[in-house]
């Protein structure tokens, strides 16, 4: 395993990123959808950087497939506790790999009406796009690879780290 990102690579740009969306959302109180499980040490640290009115609620999604290659085929198993029409929206991601989960989540959040859907992800692997998605707020581009930390697992393992790891491929638990 070998450190990617570092706390404080990490926290630094999280500080930026909540300027960029202070800046955006002046005078509106933004409702954060974290996507489960990945995001939510992410989507913590965000909210605890932006002095602004804000509600948080939560999704989530499975995709069929081994642990670490999406199939494409994604699934809700959480629904939204609010209504979203005619709020400002912002959709707070882990990773965008292939596009897959985003764009099947922006499609089910649209057919609600929201104000605005944004989104907002800490990872994104942009050179692995498989649909066009827009990303509105990124923290870092990142390689290919298997990352975990963060909130980001490893069958169900390292969440906790305060950076973000890169697993070699002859990684040995
Ligand atoms: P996409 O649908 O964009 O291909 O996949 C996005 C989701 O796949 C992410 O939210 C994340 O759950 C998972 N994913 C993609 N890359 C990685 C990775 O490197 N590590 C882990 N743990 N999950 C990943």
């Amino acid at each position: 395993m070998r450190v990617l990102l570092s706390e404080q690579q990490i926290q630094e740009r999280i500080r930026e990123i909540a300027t960029q969306i202070h800046t955006d959302y002046e005078g509106k109180k933004p409702i954060l959808i974290g996507i489960l499980k990945g995001s939510f040490v992410f989507l913590s640290d965000l909210i605890r950087e932006l002095e602004m009115e804000l509600e948080v609620d939560f999704m989530a999604t499975s995709s069929y497939g081994d642990a670490t290659t999406s199939s494409g085929v994604v699934q809700l198993t959480k629904d939204l506790d609010v209504a979203i029409e005619g709020r400002d929206v912002i959709i707070v991601e882990d990773i965008v790999d292939t596009g897959l989960t985003l764009r099947y989540l922006r499609q089910l959040l649209l057919q609600r009406f929201p104000a605005s859907l944004a989104v907002c992800t800490l990872l994104d692997k942009s050179a692995r796009r498989q649909v066009e998605v827009p990303v509105d707020y990124c923290g870092f581009d990142i390689e290919d690879g298997f990352v975990v930390g963060y909130g980001i697992d490893y069958a169900q393992k390292y969440r906790q780290l305060r950076f973000v790891a890169i697993i070699e491929e002859d990684f040995n638990e």
